[in-house]
């Protein structure tokens, strides 16, 4: 079979890690916004400290030894010509650029918050808003933080475990936070919370001021349409979940009637065989859990499987969700089984084995150390 022409849409958490997988035997080329991976994932850490988070979720693709044979374009995808096979897009001075696709992979996420925007950006403004965010934190001697997810969740506990000075509250509307785990997890993850001291107000449902798209931290009063007084704090985090997916750039024909790709069980879209999504913008299940699933090892596999031929395997979602939540914190790194269970790493063995060994080497094949004076580690020495 001749090298085939793989367009990865977005090179986010999971199209980085499946480039990486389709190097070995395609001529890759990823499109993104972004000039590196600047990963979606622990909103809390990133928040409360930056340096230790950029060092392992802020990588520039140069630094990825499987991407070295991949073709990286920073650009806004902008179109799609299906017949023939084309992606369309714009750089940053606006120039328009054309890439001919034997397979699209579509992984351009979702926006979510003013962490998660699908805009063109240098190092140094990826860089700046990083810090813009951790200073207006750090700066406030109470902040609210509005949802019940795991985004949520992680930024209450990390920002109390950061500055334990601060008074920090969490806000939800249901009975208890992260609805979509087993229950054991929010037990045990609420006593953390409580040994350090955030504040857990359940059945709140805050009132969305008009045209907000909970894309900044905001400082006035936040109001509740579930009967409560107001509640104020010198800076309101908005993680509500309001995600949304980035697929202005596609046909709304290849849409489910939230906008995002629909997929069928082997992540190829419908009637499109030579298209195929995978993370949070594939409509794979209520939870869109591709990403954290191994979704890249399986479109990788069904892309191959395509053009040879061979069957296509299916995507099996967990019925709950799993993960770290919290992210890895001073005494080691807790991860939570569907099952509600965990196991934890402590953090010497997240250090030396977790980060550099599981995930540097067994996820990414290989990731460069730190050229320390690159645009990408300013923030890390600021
Ligand atoms: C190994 C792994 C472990 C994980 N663990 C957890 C966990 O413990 N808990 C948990 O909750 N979640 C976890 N996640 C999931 C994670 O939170 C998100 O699901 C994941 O970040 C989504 O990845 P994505 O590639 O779909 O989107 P993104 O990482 O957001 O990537 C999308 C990319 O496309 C770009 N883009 C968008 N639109 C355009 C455009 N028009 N033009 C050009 N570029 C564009 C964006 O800028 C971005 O770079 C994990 C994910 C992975 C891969």
């Amino acid at each position: 079979m001749s090298r085939k022409r793989v367009v990865i849409a977005g090179l986010g958490d999971a199209g980085v890690l499946a480039a990486i997988r389709l190097a070995r035997w395609a001529d890759v080329v990823g499109i993104s916004a972004k000039p590196g991976l600047v990963s979606g994932q622990e909103l809390g850490i990133r928040l409360a400290r930056p340096q230790e988070w950029a060092r392992d979720y802020w990588i520039p693709f140069d630094r990825f030894r499987r991407l070295d044979g991949v073709r990286t374009i920073q650009a806004r995808l902008t179109g799609v010509d299906l017949d023939r096979r084309r992606v369309f897009c714009e750089g940053d001075d606006g120039s328009p650029l054309t890439e001919e696709f034997d397979a699209l992979v579509i992984s351009t996420g979702v926006s979510n918050g003013f962490w998660r925007r699908p805009t063109l950006q240098s190092a140094d403004e990826v860089g700046a808003e990083l810090r813009a965010a951790h200073d207006r934190l750090a700066a406030a001697g109470s902040v609210i933080i509005v949802g019940g997810g795991a985004a949520a969740v992680s930024s209450a506990l990390n920002l109390a475990t950061t500055w334990p000075e601060k008074k920090v509250d969490l806000y939800f509307p249901a009975e208890r936070a992260l609805v979509g785990y087993h229950p054991r997890i929010w037990n045990r993850i609420r006593a953390r919370l409580a040994d350090r001291g955030v504040g857990i107000h359940p059945g709140h449902r805050a009132v969305m001021p008009d045209g907000f798209l909970c894309d900044e931290v905001t400082s006035e009063p936040v109001h509740w349409s579930s009967g409560q007084p107001p509640s104020c704090a010198a800076a309101v985090l908005w993680a509500i979940g309001r995600v949304r997916p980035n697929t202005d750039w596609l046909p709304p024909e290849l849409l489910d009637e939230r906008g995002f790709v629909r997929v069928t069980s082997n992540l190829r879209v419908p009637g499109h065989p030579s298209l195929f999504a995978v993370g949070d913008v594939a409509a794979t299940d209520p939870q869109r859990s591709s990403a954290r699933n191994r979704g890249d090892a399986l479109v990788a596999r069904n892309v191959r499987a395509g053009f040879s031929g061979r069957r296509l395997r299916p995507y099996k979602a967990p019925a709950r969700r799993w993960g770290s939540l919290v992210g890895a914190q001073p005494d080691g790194l807790e991860v939570f089984l569907p099952s509600g269970h965990s196991f934890r790493f402590p953090r010497w063995a997240v250090d030396k084995v977790v980060m550099p060994g599981i995930v540097r080497w067994g996820m990414y094949h290989g990731v460069r150390e730190n050229d320390p004076f690159g645009p990408f580690d300013r923030v890390l020495r600021s």
